[in-house]
């Protein structure tokens, strides 16, 4: 896997929904991968953030910008 890889699988990573053999690529990725690493942390916390505000009355507007963060 490269880096091109992983970010494209990072979303659906995030959302636990590659099969265990994509999985277990991307974890390997990275560990071994900095750059990929802060990527990978970066949409968890973003996922989050949008997850929790759709519990509670966020503005719509809100959640659309986080949203535009992710892409
Ligand atoms: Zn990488």
């Amino acid at each position: 896997m490269n880096c091109k890889d992983c970010s494209e699988k990072l979303d659906r990573f995030v959302d636990r929904e590659l099969n265990s053999t994509e999985v277990l690529e991307l974890q390997l990725h990275l560990e071994t991968c900095p750059d990929c690493q802060d990527h990978y942390e970066f949409e968890a916390h973003i996922k989050r953030l949008v997850r929790h505000s759709c519990d509670c009355d966020t503005p719509p507007a809100f959640r659309e910008k986080l949203r535009q963060l992710l892409t």
